[in-house]
């Protein structure tokens, strides 16, 4: 597995191997994530679709690109934040992954946080926010950071949503921008809640979509 982190080495290919749910007798490959055990900043996305199951890259294809706007717009690359899904196999059809599914693969996704111990940790798009997050909406809670286990969590719409709601772009962008305040905030206090930041938009139930697929 050339380029891959070695703190990440044995728990790829234990995924790579992993048949407990039924997504592994569909998937091409698995799609682990990527990125270095030394990043601060962690995304956490839906589930691999047709281009990351073809290639094993998380977020390639129309949203990945958004995504290394979106990073680059703070001043970020691929090369400095983890990106990975709440699972690493490809649903059949971009189906939502199920909650058995899910349920099955987070050992691996428990291994990755300890591993990088995150600073803060992006939620990108409903089913991976519902892990710290439930009971409500994205169009809710987006952009709003809290507490837990010591590091920030931070739900936000998922990138390939600006590429079937253009209005979302800018909500997108605005919860980006305020990713390196959030970096300082759990540097500062990783244990104390949040200082309040205003809302850069107005979040409401009109602007929960469902989940697109992922292209
Ligand atoms: S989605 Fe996760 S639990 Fe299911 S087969 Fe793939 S790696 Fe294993």
């Amino acid at each position: 597995m050339p380029g891959v982190d070695s703190a990440f080495s044995e728990l790829y290919q234990e995924i790579a191997d992993c048949p407990n749910c039924p997504l592994a007798r569909t998937r091409t490959q698995t799609v682990p994530g990527a990125g270095p055990a030394s990043a601060e900043l962690m995304f956490i996305g839906e589930a691999p679709g047709a281009r990351e199951d073809e290639q094993g890259v998380p977020f390639v294809g129309p949203a990945g690109r958004f995504l290394d706007e979106l990073l680059a717009s703070i001043g970020r690359s691929r090369e400095t934040v983890y990106i990975c899904n709440v699972v690493k196999c490809r649903p059949p059809g971009n189906r939502d992954p199920q909650p058995e599914e899910i349920a099955e693969c987070r050992p691996f996704l428990d291994r990755q946080i300890e591993i990088l111990d995150p600073k803060v940790i992006a939620m990108l798009g409903r089913v991976s926010m519902a892990r710290w997050f439930p009971g409500t909406t994205i169009g809710r809670v987006h952009g709003n950071p809290k507490p837990v286990d010591g590091r920030l969590v931070v739900p936000m719409y998922h990138p390939a949503a600006a590429l079937h709601r253009g209005d979302l772009r800018s909500v997108i962008e605005a919860d980006f921008a305020r990713l390196p305040v959030l970096l300082e905030e759990a540097e500062r206090a990783p244990s104390a809640p949040p200082t309040a930041v205003p809302a850069l938009t107005i979040a409401t139930e009109a602007a929960e979509i469902e989940q697109p697929p992922l292209l």
